[in-house]
């Protein structure tokens, strides 16, 4: 599956990405968090971006598709990706439908998530994330079951992000508003957005993501070959004394033949039915093991 995830900071994109990532076995792609690696690791790249991400701004278009695409190559990527604060421009977007067409493997939806700005600013300034394995908390709604303590990988690194501010936020939504919210018309004339409440709790924002995935992606995902025999028809030979009569009977049988042919047709219909019914159990299976 190839999806990408639109929406304002705080929306929610990185929480459902990892779980997404998860649930359907799929690397995230976030951008964010290359480039924070790359301030934490102090390379060339990290050093042209701090300033720009501690401002709010977006970094330039040049940089963020390249470690793009350098990701969306590997083959960890080869079963699908979900794209977590990329595209945010439409120059990006549009680079990104050109590599993905180059590889045959276009985007195939983007989610939409739909928040209101109050919530975002509150979900952002109570943000906090493990230093050590990246999981997502909040202080009021989501906090670590000890406090100070990642429930994941147990570290005591919890921080919140140096750009989760109330006042860089709001540039960062001034970010959003003016430079990524066109994509949403952008992918829209695309037949490919799908927009997702993402106020409620987590579960059920996940939930409404997977029926939209499940029902749009899956499906097209799962070949079902149905093996059918080919119809044998014995014709007898004809006696050459009966052979005029049997000229004329075949004219007749002729129409006949193909009702019994239909008939045979019909009778190997279990094969396909076999067939789907194993089908429904795989998917009944897949399914189950999301869960
Ligand atoms: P995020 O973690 O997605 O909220 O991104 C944090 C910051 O990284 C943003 O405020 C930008 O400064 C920068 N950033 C992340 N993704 C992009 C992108 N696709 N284009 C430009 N800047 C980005």
């Amino acid at each position: 599956m190839r999806i990408v995830l639109l929406g304002a900071p705080g929306s929610g994109k990185g929480t459902q990405a990892k779980m997404m990532a998860e649930a359907y076995r799929v690397p995230q792609i976030s951008t964010g968090d290359i480039l924070r690696k790359a301030v934490a690791d102090k390379t060339e790249v990290g050093k042209k971006v701090a300033a720009m991400m501690d401002a709010g701004e977006l970094v330039s278009d040049r940089i963020v598709i390249d470690a793009v695409t350098d990701q969306l190559r590997s083959p960890d990527s080869r079963r699908g990706f979900v794209l977590d604060g990329f595209p945010r421009t439409i120059p990006q977007a549009q680079e990104l439908d050109t590599r993905l067409g180059w590889m045959g493997r276009p985007v195939q939806l983007v989610l939409h998530f739909l928040v209101d700005n109050k919530v975002l600013i509150k979900r952002v300034v109570n943000r906090m994330s493990c230093a050590n394995c990246g999981a997502i908390y909040n202080k009021q709604s989501s906090p670590p079951k000890k406090k100070g303590v990642c429930d994941q990988c147990g570290s005591k690194k919890l921080v919140s992000r140096t750009d989760d501010s109330e006042k860089t936020m709001r540039s960062r939504l001034e970010a959003y508003d003016r430079d990524t919210a066109p994509l949403i018309s952008y992918y829209r004339a695309q037949h490919k957005l799908r927009s997702i409440p993402a106020s409620s709790s987590m579960a059920h924002i996940f939930d409404a993501i997977c029926d939209v995935v499940d029902t749009e992606i899956r499906p097209m995902e799962k070949k079902i070959v149905v093996i059918e025999e080919p119809v044998k028809i014995k014709i007898k030979k004809a006696d050459p004394e009966e052979a005029d009569q049997a000229t004329t009977k075949k004219k007749a049988a002729k129409k006949t033949t193909s009702k019994k042919v239909t008939k045979k047709a019909a009778k190997k219909a279990p094969v396909k039915k076999a067939a789907k019914k194993t089908t429904a159990k795989k998917v009944t299976k897949k399914a189950s093991k999301r869960k």
